[in-house]
């Protein structure tokens, strides 16, 4: 860290709660609407007087302000401009830069979607500060520190990241970890428009967006899926995969599953893999076959309603945030389930 740097800045001069909304197309991320609950429960644990703030950018997206109220964000801060259409990481983070040196916040949370993730390191860089990211709790300590809950070593640890010295405090939370408020029809909010025309005419146009190339998923979104069947390293073979799949197909649910099934090449993409890197995902019914239960994977479904895991190790951890737990081999109990499942319908 630039020890110049360090020896200037103040940190009492920082102040309030903010939080960046993702909007794409005009529609922001249900990720916005969680952190501006979470920034409420920060500037309550601050005893802060000054506004929770929401910061929204892009083309076209003033109309987008009411929602943000609604959600509580009592300041929103609009950065409005053609030019800011398509996400773009350089100009955004120099506008971002731009503001929050100007206003100061303390801390800045920031969705850990693939965009979010983007600017909040870069923000880091430019700003000269900490960035904790995939937090899944976060707090203020003793000394006004805010706490951010990170997995580390492979998921086996949780980590308490602070960054003491430095501001704003920035963290990234992913999807779905935290609730988000109840929606407020009417609250009052006050609108502040920032004019980012000076640094976009600076601009040196390094990084261009031309097209945005959309990709579509068949079947149910895993978040949005009532039932998952999730398997894991221990399902052992792409052919067992095709045999999860129809069990999720016949329990009218969708397939997740844990990284090493990406690793292995065992589905086509990451789209349907739940953990700290994956989706956060709150389904009625998870099942899981051949998964250990690491942190990383936990994280992202241990808010299921009712938890059933089949592992062939009877102390496997999975077992510990288990409703329900077989112990036997993935291959074989999924064969028979699928046949009486199938017995079941033909009747
Ligand atoms: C920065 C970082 C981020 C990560 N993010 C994620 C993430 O988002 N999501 C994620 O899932 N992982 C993530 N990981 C990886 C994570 O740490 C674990 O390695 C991973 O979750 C383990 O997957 P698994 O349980 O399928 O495999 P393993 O840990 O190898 O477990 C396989 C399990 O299958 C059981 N088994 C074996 N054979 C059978 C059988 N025939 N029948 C029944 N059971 C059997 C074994 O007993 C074992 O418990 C991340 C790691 C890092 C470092």
């Amino acid at each position: 860290m630039n020890r110049g740097r360090e020896r200037r800045m103040n940190i009492d001069e920082w102040k309030g709660v903010w939080v960046l909304a993702e909007q794409r197309s005009g529609r922001i991320d249900s990720v916005s609407f969680e952190l501006i609950q979470k920034a409420k429960e920060l500037k309550m644990q601050l005893k802060s007087s000054e506004p929770v703030t929401a910061v929204i950018i892009g083309n076209g997206i003033e109309k987008l302000t009411e929602e943000l109220g609604e959600y509580g964000a009592e300041e929103v801060i609009v950065i409005d401009d053609p030019a800011l259409e398509m996400f773009n990481n350089e100009i955004y983070s120099l506008i971002l830069t731009d503001l929050i040196k100007k206003r100061k916040p303390e801390i800045l949370l920031i969705g850990a979607t693939i965009s979010g993730q983007d600017i909040a390191s870069m923000l880091g860089v430019r700003l000269g500060t900490g960035v904790a990211t995939h937090s899944v709790g976060l707090h203020i300590d003793e000394d006004n520190n805010l706490v951010s809950a990170v997995p580390a070593f492979g998921g086996k640890v949780i980590g308490d990241i602070i960054c003491p010295k430095h501001r704003p405090q920035i963290a990234t939370v992913k999807p779905g970890i935290l609730e988000k408020g109840q929606k407020m029809q009417g609250n009052k909010f006050k609108t502040i428009r920032y004019d980012p025309s000076d640094i976009i005419k600076k601009d040196k146009g390094c990084i261009k967006a031309l097209a945005v190339h959309k990709k579509e998923y068949k079947g149910i979104p895993l978040q949005e899926a009532k039932v998952v069947v999730a398997g894991g390293f221990g399902i052992g073979s792409k052919g067992n995969w095709n045999l999860l799949r129809k069990l999720a197909q016949l329990l009218g649910g969708t397939v997740g599953c844990s990284r090493p099934v990406v690793d292995e090449g065992w589905i086509p993409d990451d789209h349907c893999m739940i953990g700290t890197s994956g989706k956060t995902i709150r389904p009625k019914l998870y099942i899981g076959f051949g998964i250990s239960g690491s942190t990383h994977h936990v994280c992202g479904m241990k808010d299921s309603d009712v938890i059933i895991s089949i592992n062939k190790d009877e102390n496997a951890p999975i077992f510990n945030v288990s409703d329900v737990g077989v112990v036997g081999d993935a291959e074989i109990i999924l064969k028979d389930l699928i046949e009486k499942i199938e017995k079941l319908k033909s009747m």
